[in-house]
């Protein structure tokens, strides 16, 4: 499959990794949105959101579990933003899932 996000988990594409396990990959942010942005991404190939489903959602908890820990790695210590696009309403630009960790300084109260 020709996704950009399939490569940089299986190496083909290099990517500044910032963690790695065997289901998840956490990696900078091409074009910075802010002093901190990671993206982190399933290995596995999911779409979108509204692919995720009760039987894969145990990778997305999985992200969720290593935030915390990927954060406080980047010096995030005065919060964080976690965003996902789902769609072309929020511009989501590659379609594998992904989130991106925003910090490392104020951000704007808005999201739209
Ligand atoms: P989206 O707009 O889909 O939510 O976010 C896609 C993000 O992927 C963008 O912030 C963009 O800068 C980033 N991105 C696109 N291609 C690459 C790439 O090849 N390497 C890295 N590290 N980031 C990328
Ligand atoms: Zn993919």
């Amino acid at each position: 499959m020709d996704c950009i996000f399939c490569k940089i988990a299986n190496g083909e594409i290099p990517s500044q990794k910032v963690y790695e396990d065997d289901k998840i990959l956490a990696f900078k942010d091409l074009a910075p949105q802010a002093p901190v942005h990671i993206l982190i991404i399933p290995k596995e190939h999911i779409k979108w959101a509204y692919d995720i489903t009760e039987e894969n959602s145990t990778v997305i908890a999985h992200i969720f579990a290593k935030i915390p820990e990927i954060a406080k790695s980047q010096g995030l210590k005065n919060g964080f933003r976690i965003i996902n696009n789902c769609g072309d309403d929020a511009c989501q630009s590659v379609h594998h899932i992904h989130f991106h960790l925003l910090g490392g300084e104020k951000m704007s109260e808005s999201f739209a």
